[in-house]
Parts: structure tokens; sequence; C-alpha cells
């Protein structure tokens, strides 16, 4: 894939820069070694100082940063500026709270002394995605360089630039060279570099293909990996549920990013009493939206990110029409220039169908009447992906019984499920393993030392 950036408003090409060439790529590798050399031992608050003020620089720059998004990747500008926020209060939590999180953990042993340190390891390197381009690295660099790793970016080929400001950031806001480093590279040159002794740690976030060869690196070369895959969730509405609040939610959880998010709510599940009511008023709140420019606030319908996104969208949807699906609203591109596909309501959809198999990332939502909780559990379990998942009943107590049947690694109740830096955030069954954010997304990368006194 060239790296570029192209505008997916218009489909302009502008901007393409040169992969870096395996010489260059050494010395950036060896100059992020010699950084670890002395970042492992400096003192957190040092460490937390330039997490502030990368976080600082951020805010500072929001609007430039926010504009970069939407001109790369094509989010609503209001929510390339929530992102950055996001991204900025990541940084903030992990270099508020790393001294806490590493701090030693003694040990209940029968004779003697003991406690587990939490000691860096070296280099991470992070294969990261152009959906949330600062804020999927955030959540992945900010845990590890409070806790004395240093990190090598290969983002997304279609986001260099917002890439290059990452680095320009942590350059600004005081790093040491090879703390932070972007390399420009593609996917298919990035599993090589886990041969390299000097990398100790490697996360993805992206597609399960992808997940799936970087891993096999990682695996042959015996190196710890953590991935962060696609997913299917299910966002299941109960007869007891706050109507309004689910649907609010619902429209927020499908279509936010054009619906290309991991988390999005792909499969809305409603048991059957209340199902027509809640597919009227969902219907409702999507029509009459204002397609247009990202960078317009009035604008409801962005692009998408790319004319491939969308064939492959289109293709999905309509392989899953021939096969009996219907289209409820929306199910077309837009017609007109730029990569615009319009919000869709999908229903009818069966086992066999791509739609029930497939992650559809992108507007689409499928939207699913079942009988019973039971039949909306086993229907959420039915799909390889477990990311997470969302459950709406005004009975507490019910909803976590229910959500402690779902097969994901995360649950919101009564909520769109979304991240935020004090939610480990992370999946089981395809959609990976391994967490970010919170106190568990900062021990990845760790060397858990035993140490032991006899006495
Ligand atoms: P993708 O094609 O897998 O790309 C993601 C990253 O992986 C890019 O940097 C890409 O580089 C790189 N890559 C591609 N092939 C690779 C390979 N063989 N080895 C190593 N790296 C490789 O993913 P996408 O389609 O752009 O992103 C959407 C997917 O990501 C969806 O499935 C979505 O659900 C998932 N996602 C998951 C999370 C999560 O936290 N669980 C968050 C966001 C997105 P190039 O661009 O150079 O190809």
């Amino acid at each position: 894939m060239a790296i570029q950036t192209t505008n997916p408003f218009n489909n302009k090409i502008l901007k393409t820069f040169d992969e870096f060439s395996d010489e260059v790529i050494e010395q950036k590798i060896a100059k992020a070694h010699e950084a670890y050399q002395s970042w492992k031992n400096t003192d957190i608050s040092e460490r937390s100082k330039l997490l502030l003020k990368t976080a600082a620089i951020m805010r500072e720059r929001k609007s430039e940063l926010a504009a970069l998004i939407t001109l790369e990747m094509g989010k609503l500008i209001a929510q390339s500026e929530a992102e950055i926020e996001m991204c900025a209060s990541v940084y903030e939590y992990f270099a508020n709270r790393a001294a806490d999180f590493l701090k030693d953990r003694p040990l209940e042993v029968r004779q003697g002394k003991a406690f587990v340190r939490l000691m860096p390891t070296g280099i991470v390197l992070a294969v990261e995605p152009w959906n949330y381009p600062f804020n999927q690295l955030g959540r992945l660099a900010a845990p590890n360089i409070a806790a004395g790793n240093v990190v090598m970016l290969k983002h997304a080929s279609n986001v260099p630039q917002c890439a290059q400001m990452i680095e320009t950031i942590f350059r600004d806001a005081g790093a040491p060279e090879g703390v932070f480093t972007n390399l420009y590279l593609s996917g298919s040159r990035v599993g090589k570099l886990a041969e390299d002794p000097r990398i100790t740690g490697m996360s993805l976030t992206g597609s399960e293909a992808a997940g799936s060869s970087y891993a096999e690196a990682a695996g042959k070369n015996l190196k710890k990996s953590v991935l962060e895959l696609g997913g299917s969730d299910a966002f299941i509405v109960l007869e007891d549920a706050d109507l309004d609040l689910a649907v609010e939610k619902a429209v927020l959880g499908r279509f936010s990013n054009m619906g290309q998010a991991c988390t999005s709510a792909k499969r809305i599940i409603v048991v059957e009493s209340i199902a027509a009511q809640f597919l009227e008023k969902f219907k409702q709140k999507l029509t009459g939206l204002k397609v247009g420019d990202p960078m317009d606030r009035d604008t409801n319908i962005g692009p998408m990110v790319s004319m491939e996104a969308v064939q492959k969208l289109e293709k999905q949807v309509n392989d899953s029409v021939a096969a009996g699906a219907r289209i409820l609203i929306g199910g077309k591109r837009i017609n007109r220039e730029g990569a615009f596909y319009d919000f869709t309501i999908l229903t009818d959809i069966k086992p066999e169908m791509v739609a029930y198999k497939e992650e559809l990332f992108g507007p689409v939502a499928s939207f699913y009447e079942v009988k019973d909780e039971a039949a909306a559990i086993a229907l959420a379990n039915d799909t390889t992906f477990g990311l997470g998942g969302a459950v709406f009943s005004i009975n507490t107590e019910r909803a976590i019984r229910v959500a402690g049947q779902m097969d994901t690694g995360m649950i919101f109740i009564n909520k769109n499920l979304a991240s935020q830096p004090d939610l480990p955030f992370g999946g089981t069954k395809r959609s990976g393993y391994g967490r970010e954010l919170s106190p568990l997304g900062i021990e990845e990368f760790m060397n858990k030392k035993l140490i032991y006194i006899f006495e």
C-alpha cells in the first residue's frame, strides 16, 4: 500500500511519502535502543513530565491536529477534536497514575520476603490503524513511555502526516531522540522487525489478517504480543430498557466515526415486544441528515476512509441483500464525489449471510429482532469475534447477569461502548488478546520481575 494522504472527501491524492530503506530503519532502531538505555533509568517524574507536556501541546494545537485527521481519513471535524481531547487525557492519565501502577507488589511467602517489580523491557513496536490515528497510538505510547520503554510506530499507510505529527509533538515536548520514532514502511515489511533482539514488545491494532501474520512473526521470535483486532459487537435492548436512551445510544454507537470503529454497535439486537417501536424511532433519528464536507460543522454524514472501504462495504451489503436481507434505509453509495456511503439499516439477516458472519466496517446497522433475553444472548455470542457489547435494561442486576453470559472482553450497561483512559480495553476470541488503558494497560510489555530476600 502506497504511503500517501488521499482526501476521502474528494479522493484527491495530496502527498506521497517514500518508505524508509532497511538502512534508515536500522539507524532508527539503533537510536531508539540507545535512548532506551537512559530512558529506563530516568525518574518516573521526568517521564510523567514529558507526557503532561505532550498532552498540553495536543490541546494547544487541537484545531490543527483535528484538521489533519479529517483531511487524511475523513472524520467529522468535531469528532476529530474530541479524539485529540481523548488522546490528551490518556497521556495525562498515565502521567498522573503510572507511579502508583508501577509500585512494587509485595507477595505473601512462607519464609523471607518477596515482591514483584515491574521493569521495562526495551523497544515496543506499535502497528496502528487509521480510524483513530492519534488515540490508538496514545493508548500504547502513554503507558509504555511512562514505564520506561521506548516506542516505534508503524502507522497505517493512509495517515502518514498524522504519524509524522505525533513524532513532532513528542520532540516539541522535549522527548530525547529515540524515545518515540515514526517509521514509514509497509505492512508487509514490519513482521521482519520481530527478528531484531532490541525490539522486545509487539502490538498491533487492526484486522484479523494483519494481526495473525504479525503475531506469527512475534511468536516465531518469542516476542510478547498484544492484538486489538476487529469486532462485531452486540447491542442488546431488553423489554424493560429506557427506549429513548437505547435509541440515542444506538445511533451514537453505530454511526460515530462513520461506523468505522472496532467497538461500533454493529449488531442491534432487540426483543420482539419493543422491536417495532425501537426500529421506528431508530429510523427517524437517521433521516433528514446533512451529507457534506467533514470540515463543515453542520455535516452529519461525511465520507468513509476511502473508496476501497466503500466498495468492500457495498459488496457485503449487496451480497446480503441478494441472499434475502432487507434494506430499511440507505443501502447505497451517495451519488457525489468522494468516499460516501449512506447510513443504512439492514434487517431480515440470516446466519448464512455475509452481514451475519463478517464485520461491517462502515455505517451499516444490522438489526435483529429476537424472542427474549436468552435468544439475545445466544445471537450475541454466535460470532467469531469477542470484543465488546452493550446491554440496555433498567434492571441493573439483570443487565449484569446478561453481561456475564456474553463472550467478550468488555460490556457497557445502558451506554454504547467507548474507550476511556481508566477502563481496560481489549477482547477475546478472534478480537485479539491483551489489554490497553487502565492499570492493566501498563503491564503488557513489562518484565514482572520477582525479587526474593532470604531471611
Ligand atoms: P489493517 O489493514 O489490518 O491495518 C492496520 C495496520 O496494520 C496498518 O498499519 C497496516 O499497515 C498494518 N498491516 C497490514 N498488514 C499487515 C501485516 N501483514 N503485518 C503487519 N502489519 C500489517 O486494518 P484496517 O482495515 O485498516 O483497520 C480496520 C480493522 O482494525 C477493523 O477490523 C477494526 O475492527 C480493527 N480495529 C481494532 C481496534 C481494537 O482496538 N480492537 C481498534 C481499531 C480498529 P498498512 O496501512 O501499511 O497496510
